[in-house]
């Protein structure tokens, strides 16, 4: 059994860095799970009880982790050496926060998902956040196209209500790990996501692309399990 302590995040990123894959050219593709929120968000639990969130709310079946650290073992099928990059199921997707009763899967697919990026991210959907793209203020950052988004997706850009969410007072990042670039479950190659205002003319690019947190990443992540320290 290992553990990440959010206390000190440079553990994740050692534990990350062994070995290297071929990169491959669209990476991002395996994290659009069809069904899944956001496209790697599991648990239809979300589907009718959270319209989306900064960061979860404790709830009956999931919350945070205990004493900010994420417990982890690789899954038994697991074949490639790396085994510190997680539990290897199938394409790259995470559910949010703990699980109150038992083991929970969180699924980076070697190749495909083995990327610090895509593993920061998923991560950071276990330790209990959204989207960004999705929280409460986007409509203040960026404009969604709704035109250009897949039928049948639009609930991915469903907007954050403050209402079951919990935010901490760290702007909208338009470089957060959490997110995603600007053509994200496009029908035409045309963007989904425009920034405006202070992110206009900028590019968030995918998560496979940035392999650090961003620093808004790591203040939620305090926030959310270290300010009571
Ligand atoms: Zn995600």
């Amino acid at each position: 059994m290992k553990m990440l302590p959010f206390v000190s995040l440079s553990v994740l990123v050692l534990a990350v860095s062994c070995g290297a894959l071929p990169r491959r050219p669209d990476p991002d593709r395996f994290m659009y799970n069809e069904g899944m929120l956001g496209g790697d968000i599991a648990g239809g639990y979300i589907r009718t009880t959270v319209d989306g969130k900064t960061a979860i709310l404790p709830d009956d079946d999931y919350g945070l982790w205990t004493d900010a650290i994420i417990y982890y073992e690789v899954h038994s099928s697991a074949e490639y050496p790396c085994v510190e990059t997680g539990i290897i199921l199938h394409r790259c997707w995470s559910y949010v926060g703990m699980y109150k009763f038992g083991p929970q899967d969180l699924s980076i697919q070697i190749p495909g998902c083995d990327y610090k990026g895509i593993i920061l991210h998923e991560t950071m959907h276990a330790a209990g956040f959204f989207h960004e793209h999705t929280r409460f203020d986007r409509d203040d950052y960026v404009i969604i196209h709704w035109d250009n988004i897949m039928p049948g997706t639009e609930s991915n850009f469903d907007i954050v209500t403050l209402t079951e969410s919990q935010e901490f007072g760290v702007p909208y990042d338009f470089e957060s790990i959490m997110h995603y670039h600007l053509d994200a479950f496009s029908s035409n190659g045309e963007d989904t996501i425009e920034p405006y205002g202070v992110w206009a003319g900028t590019d968030p690019g995918n998560a496979a692309d940035q392999d650090f947190f961003a620093q808004s990443d790591i203040d939620e992540l305090n926030a959310l399990y270290c300010s009571k320290k």
